[in-house]
């Protein structure tokens, strides 16, 4: 591919709006464009890039016996219906009416489809399967952002496991973690694989593939001296035991003028009120219903928690007048001592706990006394508190720390929900029916790509690894019009295409500066400096741009030279 025939629309200058590396160096590198907020076209070199990722991705999920199907993106309202997702889906979810009049949507994952299709299926005989495609998701983000680390329309590798029991899922499962290894691996990732939420899917088991990045939007709880490691939607920690009274008096109401935070009624306190001896009382709309949440006070709620706890993603904060009208009091005074007509759901580390302080739903006044079995109808226990950073791991003891990542692919556990929603069965061999047990399992294309970039690059740009190079080798010329360099340039070009390798010849009227800092910031890993003076005495350069060592070569070696090195690294 000649260079000056080429459309790679390099910029000097990063986009006003981008703070992510990925996103910087991938709109100036000339690989994406954003047509309108999370939504990007793809230049030529990013659908380069993403058809290597592509093709790892498909000889991996080829290797574990994975079959290649395509579905549509369109999808009639009522097979999310019969799923229960029409409703839990929230906002995420794309949808729109056609000229029928009928509901559809645009899938934003591919669960029910498959399942349909597996309804064919009527023998424990013709199972295990593995079906995948890779295909288009589209998912109405809250915040698109980060160029395409999250956006609302993008490629994924979604695959879905089919066995006749849980035996059979678990070795699904286990084959799809070694695909994924393998996958990242080859993208020349380093990644962690965590435990994670199963969100709104469903399911048990849940591990996530995630590439340490301040651009990612994960938080990751890893443990000093274990190898315990988990999303923080998930992670626990050892809880440290604070004594209480064997007994309390009655609850008690006291004053307590002007103080609406935890930390000022601790300080008012610091013994009977110390943060960890309040209850911290937060409202909730949860699919349009109030619900009060409890944790101690000095613990964070972790909203994905109470997600998973509830199984809706329709969840917000409730607003001040909705909190007002509810319990007679502000954020601040709350507590739900008494309160018998909106659901207490409560953290477990307020179980059995006694002598406590809490908000009265009275502006200005608290209870002390509390005792939370004898005092606060709890409906719900659950974990809902977030890690923090120095706590006790509960499997050693060792101190946790947090770090932040990129969640590139995500394998989980589905269990039978949608199996038996679309009436997927099969029959054992003594004829007895059996829903099929499903796994599922994603990989984000682009957001592997910019994951690749931002772990990564240097000053100059992007360090592409070999295996998801837009191309392997670029020949810079430094005078195109010399007939000379042009003639070695043309030979080396086709003796490197002979070899397999990729190559662009860069014969544009440029400057060699302008040449040498395109090639460096879109990154390719060879570069070949074809001059008139090297020529003289049959020599070019050969540089690498991970590291930017260059020597000098003879020109009749370089295409064999770089042709194994390629190949050592596809
Ligand atoms: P996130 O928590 O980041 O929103 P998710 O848990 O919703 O991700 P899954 O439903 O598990 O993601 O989807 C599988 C994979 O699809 C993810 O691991 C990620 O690589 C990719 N992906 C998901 N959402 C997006 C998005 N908005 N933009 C780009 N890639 C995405
Ligand atoms: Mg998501």
């Amino acid at each position: 591919m000649r260079w000056s025939q080429s459309f790679i629309p390099t910029l000097r200058d990063d986009p006003a709006d981008a703070e992510a590396v990925s996103h910087r160096l991938l709109v100036r590198g000339g690989f994406i464009r954003q047509l309108s907020a999370g939504h990007y076209s793809m230049l030529p070199l990013g659908q380069r890039v993403r058809a290597k990722v592509d093709r790892i991705i498909r000889e991996e999920m080829d290797g574990i016996g994975g079959q290649q199907f395509h579905l549509p993106a369109l999808h009639p309202a009522e097979i999310w219906q019969r799923s229960g997702r029409w409703e839990v889906m929230g906002d995420e979810m794309f949808r729109l009416v056609d000229r029928k009049g009928a509901d559809n949507c645009l899938g934003m994952t591919h669960e029910e489809v498959f399942a349909i299709l597996a309804t064919e299926l009527s023998s424990y005989r013709q199972l295990p399967q593995i079906w995948y495609q890779i295909q288009t998701k589209f998912r109405d983000e809250p915040r698109p952002k980060s160029g395409v680390l999250r956006v609302r329309e993008f490629t994924m590798k979604d695959s879905y496991s089919l066995d006749i029991d849980q035996d059979g899922l678990d070795a699904a499962f286990e084959k799809h973690h070694g695909a994924y290894t393998r996958i990242f691996e080859r993208c020349g990732l380093v990644f962690a694989d965590v435990q994670a939420s199963s969100g709104a899917m469903g399911g048990s088991e849940s591990v996530e593939f995630i590439v340490p990045s301040p651009a990612g939007e994960d938080w990751i709880v890893t443990c000093a001296t274990c190898d315990y490691r988990a999303n923080l939607e998930r992670a626990t920690s050892k809880l440290e035991v604070v004594d209480d009274p064997d007994a309390v008096e009655a609850t008690e109401r006291f004053p307590t003028p002007g103080v609406r935070t935890i930390a000022a009624l601790a300080q008012l306190d610091p013994v009977a009120a110390a943060a960890d001896r309040q209850i911290k009382t937060l409202v909730y709309s949860i699919d349009h219903e109030l619900l009060l949440v409890l944790l101690r006070g000095d613990h964070e709620l972790h909203e994905q928690k109470l997600i998973d706890a509830t199984g809706t993603v329709n969840i917000r904060p409730a607003h001040p007048e909705e909190i007002q009208a509810a319990l007679g009091a502000l954020p601040g005074s709350l507590g739900a001592v008494g309160v018998t007509d909106l659901p207490v759901i409560a953290d477990e580390a307020l179980a059995g706990r006694r002598g406590l302080v809490t908000g009265a739903n009275s502006d200005d006044w608290h209870l002390r006394n509390v005792d939370v079995a004898r005092d606060i109808d709890v409906g719900r226990w659950a974990d809902l508190r977030a890690v923090a950073s120095g706590d006790s791991c509960a499997a050693d003891g060792g101190e946790l720390r947090l770090w932040k990542g990129i969640e590139v692919g995500h394998i989980f556990k589905l269990g039978t929900k949608y199996s038996i929603a679309m009436g997927a069965t099969v029959q054992d061999e003594n004829g007895a029916s059996h829903p099929i047990v499903m796994g599922s399992y994603g990989i984000g294309l682009e957001r592997t790509m910019a994951a690749i970039v931002e772990s990564s690059n240097d000053e100059r740009g992007i360090v592409w690894p070999v295996s998801v190079a837009p191309y392997e080798v670029v020949l810079t010329v430094l005078r195109p019009d010399d007939p000379e360099v042009e003639r070695a340039a043309q030979g080396l070009n086709e003796e490197l295409l002979a070899r397999g390798v990729e190559v662009v010849l860069d014969d544009r009227l440029e400057r060699p500066g302008v040449k040498f800092s395109d090639a460096e910031l879109v990154g390719i890993p060879f570069r070949v400096t074809l001059g008139p003076k090297g020529l003289q005495s049959g020599m070019v350069e050969l540089t690498t741009r991970l590291g930017m060592a260059t020597e000098s070569v003879d020109l009749g070696d370089v295409a064999g030279e770089i042709a194994t090195r390629v190949a050592a690294q596809r």
